[in-house]
C-alpha cells in the first residue's frame, strides 16, 4: 500500500490509485477517493477494469475517457501473467467490487475496498487487504432493516406536509430510493444534475425506483411548484443549502441510535454504505486470513482497528501506511 493511496495486489495489478510499473488498474468503485490518477492510469496501464455499473457511473461523474475502461463482470477471471484476478460484490454502492488475486502456488491477496455486511460475500483467503472507516469499536449501528423503517416512517409521516428533501453521497442515494418505494412511498422523486444522471444509470442496471423526475425539466418545475409532497434527493455536499420542509441527512456517523432529531426541521439517519465495527471484525474472522493489512489512507480508524484484531483475534494486523 503506497503513501499515493494505491493497493498493489499482486505483482501486475494497482487498485484505486495510479501506480507507475503497474500494467493493471482496477476502480473499485465509483467515489471519489478511488478513482485517484485514473487520466494515467488510462494513458499508461495496459488496461483498465471497472465492473459495467462502475463504468457507465464513472462516464457520468468523471466524463470523458470512461469509454476507455474495460468492463469485468463478478466472478469472470482474468489471467495477469501466472496469476488470476477477479472481482466479486461489495455491496457498497451499485457496482462496488472486491478484488481477489491468486498467484500459480494457490497464494491469495483479497483486497474488500468499501463493503458493507450483511451483503457482501466474505472471501476466504491468506493475505486480507481491509478497509477501516467505521474500525473503532464505538462504531456501532442498528440492524439495517431498523434504519430502514425508521427513515420510511419519518419520509410517510411528512410528505404530505411539505417537501423532504434527502442528502446523501453517490450510489446511497439510489439505494434509499428503492427502498423508499419498496415500502410503499408513491410520492413523486425529485433529482437533478449528477444526481439525476447516476440515478439514471442505475435504472438503466435494474435499479427499481419507478418514476425519477428531472428537477430542471417542466415536469420539475410543475412538482416543485404544486402544493403536493415530494421528495427532493441531493448530494451530501448541499446539506447547509436553506430549504422549506424537512430535510434528512444519511450519515454513516450517527451510531447506536437509528435516527436523531437536530432541530425542527432536520434529522439524521444512521444510514451507512460501510460496515460497521461488528462487521469488520467478522469479516476477518470469517475470511480466515494469516495475515491483515489495514487500509489506513482513507479516512477511518486504520490504526485502532489493527490493534483490535490483533487483540480479539489474535491475528497479525498492520495499519498501512
Ligand atoms: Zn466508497
Amino acid at each position: 500500500m503506497t503513501k499515493s493511496k494505491a493497493i498493489l495486489i499482486g505483482e501486475h495489478v494497482t487498485c484505486d490509485a495510479h501506480e507507475d510499473n503497474r500494467e493493471i488498474r482496477i476502480v473499485t468503485h465509483a467515489h471519489y477517493d478511488h478513482i485517484l490518477g485514473l487520466r494515467e492510469s488510462l494513458r499508461e496501464c495496459r488496461v483498465v477494469y471497472a465492473t459495467t455499473i462502475t463504468k457507465d457511473m464513472l462516464s457520468v461523474l468523471y466524463g470523458k475517457g470512461a469509454e476507455k475502461i474495460s468492463a469485468l463482470n463478478y466472478e469472470e477471471p482474468v489471467m495477469v501473467g501466472d496469476e488470476v484476478m477477479m472481482l466479486y460484490p461489495a455491496s457498497h454502492i451499485p457496482g462496488s467490487a472486491q478484488v481477489l488475486v491468486e498467484d500459480a502456488n494457490g497464494s491469495r491477496v483479497l483486497y474488500t475496498s468499501d463493503f458493507r455486511l450483511p451483503g457482501a460475500p466474505v472471501i476466504e483467503t491468506d493475505i486480507l487487504v481491509i478497509e477501516a472507516t467505521y474500525g473503532h469499536p464505538r462504531c456501532i449501528r442498528p440492524p439495517i432493516d431498523e434504519v430502514y423503517d425508521a427513515l420510511t416512517k419519518l419520509v410517510s409521516n411528512d410528505v404530505e406536509k411539505h417537501p423532504i428533501h434527502i442528502y446523501g453521497f453517490y450510489g446511497k442515494v439510489q439505494e434509499v430510493m428503492e427502498v423508499l418505494r419498496r415500502r410503499g412511498v408513491h410520492a413523486p422523486f425529485l433529482a437533478e444534475g449528477k444526481m439525476y444522471e447516476l440515478t439514471m444509470v442505475c435504472v438503466k442496471h435494474n435499479l427499481k425506483v419507478g418514476d425519477v423526475v428531472n428537477a430542471a425539466s417542466r415536469e420539475g418545475l410543475e412538482v416543485l411548484k404544486g402544493n403536493g409532497g415530494y421528495v427532493f434527493f441531493k448530494h451530501t455536499s448541499k446539506i447547509g443549502e436553506n430549504i422549506k420542509g424537512l430535510k434528512i441527512h444519511l450519515t454513516g456517523w450517527e451510531f447506536n441510535v437509528t435516527h436523531r432529531k437536530i432541530s425542527n426541521n432536520m434529522y439524521r439517519v444512521s444510514l451507512s454504505s460501510h460496515s460497521d465495527f461488528n462487521h469488520l471484525i467478522a469479516y476477518v474472522e470469517d475470511s480466515g486470513p494469516k495475515k491483515v493489512i489495514v487500509d489506513n489512507s482513507r479516512d477511518g480508524f486504520g490504526v485502532e482497528f489493527a490493534h483490535e484484531i490483533r487483540k480479539r483475534l489474535n491475528v497479525e494486523a498492520i495499519a498501512m501506511p
